[in-house]
């Protein structure tokens, strides 16, 4: 017999007996010591579901103090009857109880488990079949608690859904600017541009994506001026060039302004170039040059007779004047051209009020149309004996309420235009009449005539068809004046012309 050997009380060796038991609880021991001190909830299940074993973390996630209040009980009933969003559903479409039933193993993040308070918990879940001799014997599973990563997840998914918002106001906001956008890269190739922009360049972005801005852009100073801020310089003033539109056939003055892009770092990543057409502001830069220079030379013509009158007048005898009807005749010319500067200035402070928002203020009364019709195209009939002046009225006078002065003076613009603008003659029709419930006034000449683009413009203020000569006078202000003054008089006023046929212009006034 060998030393610390066992006899046991019928005198047998049980020594090898002995050591084996010891070395069995010795694993056992072993076993539960992993069992208990493991993270991971493990249980075992026996062939029907029956919960034969349980570790502390899985009785500490389940709610339960004790492992006697879950051995014996059926895990299947106890903690897996929810779906993920916590509605219950019958044990038969559990795919875990399906799988452990058919003895099948199982790998699911896809479960929810039920705790002891009622409340539940998303999980992910092993089960593993247990065999022995090939015999199914029941099964053990682990599980973890993810309901921090759950959340994470939920909170990713919210978050990407967020930045797709965003994503999508964004892209709607520049796709609504009505400003061209070019954004560029570091080595000024364009990664997105908006529609104006393609509108503007005639291009698209699917063409333009990847291409340097320079061959997009024919104003060279653009992306020179690109560069500059991706090298750390002040933006500069912008670049204007003329673009011309495919499409339409007609050119626009594009500004290019160009900033940083900075980056999360603070770094400049890139450049956006903003695109604006201001062929409008251009085009009225040009006509207020214009006007300065015709406004000077239409100031100076009657100065300078006024000036030169009144020297006469004042050296009688260096000038050889005698007689009182001599000077009166002078009197006159300076009175006259005192006069037209007086309606040339009246005209600009008409043209100020109107420009400031103020409505011109009328003084209304009764107004005899057919007389003041008359009044106004006489003096024309006499100086003109080029034209033909016709004048047709209804056969009862018709009285208004109007502003009787600026009626005139809207009647005066549009009867000297058809005279100005008609150097060979012809007729000029001027023709009053009721038509429904309005008077209508149309004044038609068979002069030079407007292209759709002049009548188009015809209402602006300083514009002249052909602004560049001062052979015809003008300030370009009749006919903006004209349509402040209908406009205020609750009328309409309208032009239709024909280069080389004529032009007809037509307003009505209310009646009543
Ligand atoms: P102002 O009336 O201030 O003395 P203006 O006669 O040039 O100057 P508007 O009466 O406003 O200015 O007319 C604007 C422009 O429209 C004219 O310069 C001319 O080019 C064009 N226009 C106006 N009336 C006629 C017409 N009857 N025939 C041809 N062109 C016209
Ligand atoms: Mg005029």
């Amino acid at each position: 017999m060998s030393e610390g050997g066992y006899i046991n009380l019928y005198g047998r060796d049980v020594t090898k007996r002995h050591r084996a038991e010891e070395a069995l609880r010795h694993s056992e021991e072993q076993v539960r010591l992993l069992l208990d001190s493991t993270a991971e909830a493990i249980y075992g299940l026996d062939p029907a579901g029956n919960c034969t074993f349980v570790n502390p973390s899985c009785l500490r996630m389940l709610g339960y103090a004790d492992e006697s209040e879950l051995l014996g009980n059926n895990m299947h009933d106890l903690i897996h009857h929810h779906r993920i969003d916590g509605s219950l559903y019958p044990k038969e479409e559990c795919q875990v109880y399906l799988a452990f039933k058919e003895g099948r193993g199982v790998h699911t993040d896809a479960e929810v488990l039920w705790r002891s308070d009622g409340t539940n918990f998303p999980v992910e879940y092993w089960s593993y079949p247990i065999l022995k001799d090939g015999e199914g014997i029941g099964s053990v599973v682990t599980f973890i608690d993810i309901t921090e990563r759950k959340q994470a997840e939920m909170t990713m998914r919210f978050a990407l859904q967020e930045a797709e918002v965003s994503r999508e106001k964004i892209a709607a906001i520049l796709k609504s600017v009505t400003d061209g956008l070019i954004v560029t890269d570091l080595n000024r190739r364009v990664v997105l541009m908006n529609r104006a922009a393609e509108k503007f360049l005639g291009t698209t972005l699917g063409e333009a994506f990847s291409r340097p801005v320079q061959d997009l852009i024919p104003a060279k100073g653009v992306a020179e001026e690109v560069l500059g801020i991706l090298r750390g310089q002040v933006p500069g003033e912008g670049q204007e060039w003329e673009q011309s539109d495919a499409a339409s056939d007609r050119a626009w003055m594009i500004q290019a302004r160009s900033s940083g892009v900075k980056g999360a770092g603070g770094n400049i990543s890139g450049a956006i170039t903003t695109l604006r057409d201001v062929t409008r502001e251009r085009e009225i830069d040009q006509m207020k040059n214009e006007f300065i220079s015709t406004a000077a030379h239409e100031l100076r013509t009657p100065l300078t007779s006024v000036l030169g009158y009144t020297e006469l007048l004042l050296n009688p005898e260096e000038y050889g004047i005698s007689g009182e009807e001599q000077r009166r005749e002078y009197l006159n010319y300076v009175y006259d051209k005192a006069q037209a500067l007086g309606g040339i200035i009246e005209d600009l402070l008409d043209l100020s009020r109107v420009q400031a928002g103020k409505v011109l203020s009328l003084s209304p009364g009764p107004c005899e149309i057919g007389a003041l019709l008359g009044k106004v195209v006489d003096p024309y009939r006499k100086l003109s004996s080029r034209h033909r002046f016709e004048l047709v009225l209804p056969e009862e006078p018709v009285t208004l309420v109007a502003d009787q002065k600026k009626l005139e003076q809207v009647l005066d613009n549009l009867i000297s235009n058809a005279v100005k603008f008609s150097p060979d003659g012809g007729e000029i029709r001027v023709k009053g009449q009721v038509l429904k419930g309005r008077y209508q006034v149309t004044v038609r000449d068979e002069g030079i005539g407007m292209t759709s683009e002049g009548v188009a413009r015809v209402f602006d203020k300083f514009y002249r068809v052909d602004a560049s000569t001062t052979a015809v006078a003008g300030l370009g202000l009749g006919m903006a004046i004209a349509k402040s003054i209908i406009d205020a008089h609750g009328g309409t006023i309208r032009v239709e012309s024909e280069p080389g046929k004529g032009t007809k212009v037509t307003f009505s006034l209310p009646l009543a």
